[in-house]
């Protein structure tokens, strides 16, 4: 009897080795020998082989394992579930394998009450968070949960997702989940300083990345956390020099994403990339200014772009804004087909300072022909005999004079850093490696 046990054990310990080194031959044996293995887990944490799988990236055995049908919900000792792991070592395979085969997204730890997507961010894995927001969409949980309060959803101190992205400096994260709906000025209950907003929250983290876009998303350096200090003394406080520059209440405003842009029902991604590159654009030259006292060097933005060449030449075919006469058209209102450059569409419907109490929001309309702007889209490199059928008559002939003079050297260098699109990359995933601590199959990173 003894023996048997002890046999039993040893199977168990040689499953998990398998799983954990993708060795599925072994893993398929040992299953055929002894089905129910599939059901034992290891002695402390209570992992079982199909957390195993997801930590390590098995995406093999995880699938063998999801036909074996076992439960895809499946909770260690923390009542984390294998789809948490698979989002917290940045498993992106296993995260999308185990949504497919129908694992919640909706369940809780023990430890903080955290969800698979308060890991995803958390550790700073864009791929998998958009994986789980796409799912969050299509399931169930949009139903009855709602998307934007799933987006929003809170652990066990009242951290979002967004809360602990910018604790983290997880600038990727921050964008997916403002671009998502996140609330900006959300408060934590307990987490970190009571009241913290993810402002705060980045001002303690150090991420000039982060406040960037929680400033360019209308967040407020004003607002004071539960013992009154507005984000600007947090990043004091914790010698964050540069980003205190950023978060002094008296110096320049940042633009921020215009809320206007909401009422545009089609901006395609390529669009809106665009758009956002040349909100961070025009916040970088107020930045510098900023920072000048700061002894902070800006790093110059995008440069390793190969395709550099290609687009200049290019650009050579394509027409000057007509409103500012200094960036090249990048932007085209539908349906009237009238184009300008990004910063103009932006500074179009661009205000200062986030206005909560301006609830009445007027639609953006063309600045050529006043109709309302329904779609925006990236312009089509024109060639010169098209052209002219598109443009107004009043603008044309300033146009033609442009065209003569062709002086992009000035444009030149901001159309670089727009033609860059999607350059928001996604956070390079730190290559979380397979720690096989001695009897431990699973790293806790
Ligand atoms: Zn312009
Ligand atoms: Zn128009």
């Amino acid at each position: 009897m003894g023996q048997a046990l002890s046999s039993g054990s040893s199977q168990e310990s040689e499953l998990f080795n398998a799983v954990q080194v993708g060795d599925f031959e072994t893993v398929e044996a040992l299953l055929k020998r002894e089905p129910n293995l599939v059901h034992h887990k290891t002695l402390y944490d209570r992992q079982s082989a199909l957390h195993i799988a997801a930590a390590n990236d098995q995406i093999e055995i995880l699938a063998m394992l999801l036909e074996k049908s076992v439960n895809p919900d499946v909770v260690n000792r923390h009542k984390q579930t294998p789809l948490m792991l698979a989002a917290m070592h940045g498993k992106i395979s296993c995260v999308k394998k185990l949504v497919e085969a129908g694992a919640n997204i909706l369940r809780f730890d023990s430890l903080h009450g955290r969800t698979c997507l308060h890991y995803a961010a958390y550790y700073g894995h864009s791929d998998c968070l958009q994986a789980i927001l796409s799912a969050a969409r299509s399931s169930p949980v949009a139903v009855s949960w709602g998307y934007a309060r799933f987006v929003n959803i809170r652990d066990a101190r009242g951290a979002t997702p967004l809360h602990l992205a910018a604790r983290q400096r997880r600038p990727g994260c921050v964008h997916i989940l403002l671009d998502n709906g996140a609330l900006v000025c959300a408060s934590t209950g307990g987490y970190g300083c009571p009241g913290s907003t993810p402002l705060h929250l980045a001002a303690r983290g150090g991420s000039l990345d982060c406040i960037r876009k929680l400033l360019a998303w209308g967040a407020d350096r004003l607002q004071r956390d539960a013992s009154g200090r507005i984000p600007y003394v947090v990043a004091l406080k914790f010698k964050h020099r540069a980003c205190a520059a950023l978060l002094n209440p008296s110096s320049a405003e940042p633009l921020v994403w215009p809320a206007p842009l909401k009422f545009i029902s089609e901006l395609n991604e390529e669009a809106k990339s665009l758009l956002e590159q040349a909100l961070m654009e025009a916040n970088r030259e107020r930045e510098k200014n900023i920072l000048k006292g700061t002894a902070y060097s800006l790093p110059s933005p995008s440069d390793s772009d190969s395709g550099l060449d290609d687009s200049i030449s290019e650009a050579s075919d394509t027409e000057v804004c007509c409103i500012c006469f200094e960036q090249i058209c990048t932007m085209e209102v539908q349906d009237c087909g009238h184009q300008m450059c990004a910063q103009c569409t932006l500074s179009l419907c661009c205000h200062n300072k986030p206005n909560p109490t301006n609830a009445s929001l007027t639609p953006p309309v063309c600045p050529f022909c006043r109709s309302t702007i329904g779609r925006l889209v990236v312009a089509k490199i024109k060639t010169y005999d098209d052209a002219d059928h598109d443009i107004g008559d009043v603008s044309s002939s300033k146009l033609r004079k442009l065209r003569k003079s062709r002086t992009f050297s000035e444009g030149s260098s901001s159309f670089k850093s727009l033609s860059a699109v999607g350059s928001f990359s996604k956070m390079s995933s730190r290559g979380s490696d397979r720690i096989a601590a001695e009897n431990e199959w699973i790293d806790k990173p």
